[in-house]
């Protein structure tokens, strides 16, 4: 599975739709101060179901749509679509090709598709879920969190070791199935 293409239109700075096209292997995304390269990441986290504003360094959700400029009026929507190369059958679809897209209005509103199909959040995120990609999954790390892996005291590590290897959720039910 590799993530082949992510198009962004009115989400962060990206006013016009913008389509970045990644090629097998590592991908860097070079650019001045403020230029938008954090916002690329956001992008990934955020189609691939992010749901808290804060994650996305906002303070809102409403934050990551198109604010405008001195010479660009604001926009109503954020719109993100995720290609995902699935010929290895990593997500349990039967398409060799996914694309996920996921649009926020401003009135507040929100639509998700899968291969152009509207669906629901949740079916994101069950798609995504046991294939290393999506919500709460320490597949994105952000600016400073290195750091603070580095800083961690032995729990914590343990913590975000376990989370990355998918450990964390079964160990939480289980605490959950004996506190009842
Ligand atoms: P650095 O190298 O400092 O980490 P960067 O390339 O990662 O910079 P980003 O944080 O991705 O930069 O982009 C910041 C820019 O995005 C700022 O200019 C900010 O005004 C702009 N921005 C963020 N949200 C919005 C929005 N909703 N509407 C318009 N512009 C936005
Ligand atoms: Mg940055």
């Amino acid at each position: 599975m590799h993530l082949k293409r992510l198009t962004v239109r009115g989400f962060k700075s990206f006013a016009s739709a913008t389509t970045f096209d990644f090629e097998r292997g590592v991908t860097a995304v070079v650019g001045p101060n403020g230029s938008g390269k954090s916002n690329v990441v956001d992008a990934l986290a955020w189609v691939m179901g992010e749901q808290g504003a804060k994650n996305l360094r906002g303070g809102t959700m409403e934050d990551v749509i198109f604010a405008g400029t001195s010479s660009r009026p604001a926009l109503g929507r954020a719109q993100v679509a995720l290609t995902i190369d699935n010929t290895d059958g990593a997500l349990p679809i039967a398409y060799t090709e996914v694309t996920i897209s996921r649009t926020l209005f401003r009135s507040g509103g929100s639509e998700y598709s899968i291969n152009d199909r509207p669906c629901r959040l949740l079916d994101i995120q069950e798609l995504l879920s046991d294939s290393g990609l999506g919500r709460e999954m320490h597949v994105i790390v952000g600016q400073g969190q290195l750091d603070r892996v580095l800083h961690a005291t032995a729990q914590d590590r343990r913590g975000l070791i376990e989370e990355a290897a998918g450990v964390l959720k079964h160990r939480r039910r289980r605490e959950k199935a004996y506190r009842k």
